[in-house]
């Protein structure tokens, strides 16, 4: 049984670690990978249906400017993308931006001001 372990430990020591060095080396996500939200702020009219479907009760409807639109909170976000797809007009879609956590609960909740940012990835 030591000899077995001592063995495979040997081996490893050959072979390529399967880790990454996150930050610093970033996998490359799926064609298809769900990150946050981008809100198209001219077509959304407000009229809560995202909130209305979201199954963790994680949208709120919030005044912004001169409209009402969502704010989103990561601490409970699914990414399960409900929200995207029964809105009429289109105007939540997916990006790759994953990086999302924050240092506290409020830090992860995303205003309209937020969501609207283009997306860099
Ligand atoms: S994002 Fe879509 S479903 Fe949500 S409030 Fe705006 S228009 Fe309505
Ligand atoms: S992706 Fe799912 S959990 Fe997240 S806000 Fe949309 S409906 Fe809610």
């Amino acid at each position: 049984m030591v000899v077995r372990s001592l063995t495979h430990a040997i081996k490893n020591v050959f072979v390529k670690p399967v880790t990454r060095l996150y930050p610093d080396e970033i996998m490359e996500l799926p064609e298809r990978f769900k990150g946050r939200h981008h809100l198209d702020i001219e077509k959304c009219v407000g009229c809560g249906i995202c909130a209305q479907t979201c199954p963790n009760n994680c949208i709120e409807i919030v005044k912004f400017q001169s409209g009402w639109y969502p704010q989103i909170d990561y601490g409970h976000c699914l990414f399960c993308y409900l929200c995207a797809e029964m809105c009429p007009l289109n105007a939540l879609s997916n990006t790759k931006e994953f990086e999302l956590a924050g240092w506290d609960k409020q830090s992860v909740v995303w205003g309209p001001e937020r969501l609207m940012k283009r997306s860099e990835k």
